[in-house]
């Protein structure tokens, strides 16, 4: 199974995708996260990546375009992979038809996740994240048990750099330019499922798996 999660950041498609790839063990493929980590080890990749990710601005498409060659090409996407956060940009989605054609492999569903600007601003800028295991939390609607330590591993949660609210701001603005536009690309191929993100995270996942039967 191959999946695209689509959709603004803060509307959930890190959540659910790791509950995706739970159920149907296959990898939830982040770009973000893979960006992150070559961030925190200052390797190459990083090092060009850093200044576009501070301002919420996109990385270049050869650099994402090539680093996702790879990682798709990995042992553990036999059976199938989760995109969360690729493809961005138009370039990125027909480089990955060109790499799915090119090894075999045929895109089985778009699930557009949608939730509306102000509660994904609140999403966000409420958003703590552990910087050893992943795991997210929020604030309010979601914290941990105590004040600022990750329930799994007892690490201090932080705050992402890019989810001030000014940064937020234009990420989203990112999105509408350049993102939003895969919509009619994925709606011209039938595969565009829209799922609604508004409300509980587990309604929202049984909504999903009733898509995905
Ligand atoms: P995310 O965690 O998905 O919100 O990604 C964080 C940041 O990483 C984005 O604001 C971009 O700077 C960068 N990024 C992640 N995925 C991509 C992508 N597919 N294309 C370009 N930049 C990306």
């Amino acid at each position: 199974m191959i999946l695209i999660l689509l959709g603004a950041p803060g509307v959930g498609k890190g959540t659910q995708g790791q509950l995706i790839s739970k159920e149907f063990s296959i990898p939830q493929i982040s770009t973000g996260d893979i960006l992150r980590k070559e961030v925190k080890e200052e390797t190459e990749l990083g090092k060009k990546a850093k200044s576009y990710m501070d301002s919420g601005a996109l990385v270049p498409d050869d650099i994402i375009v090539g680093m996702m060659e790879k990682r798709i090409k990995e042992d553990d996407c036999k059976n199938g992979f989760i995109l969360d956060g690729f493809p961005r940009t138009t370039a990125q989605a027909e480089a990955l038809d060109e790499m799915l054609s090119k090894n075999g492999l045929n895109l089985d569903s778009v699930l557009l996740i949608d939730v509306p600007e102000e509660e994904i601003i609140e999403r966000l800028t409420g958003r703590r994240v552990c910087p050893n295991c992943g795991a997210v939390y929020h604030v309010k609607y979601n914290p941990p048990k105590n004040d600022n330590i990750c329930d799994k591993c007892s690490t201090q949660l932080i705050q992402r750099d890019d989810d001030t609210e000014s940064v937020v701001r234009n990420r989203l603005k990112v999105y509408q330019d350049s993102t939003a536009p895969l919509i009619e690309y994925y709606e011209k191929t039938n595969k565009l499922v829209k799922i609604d993100g508004m409300g509980d995270i587990n309604d929202i996942f049984a909504n999903i798996k009733e898509v995905l039967k």
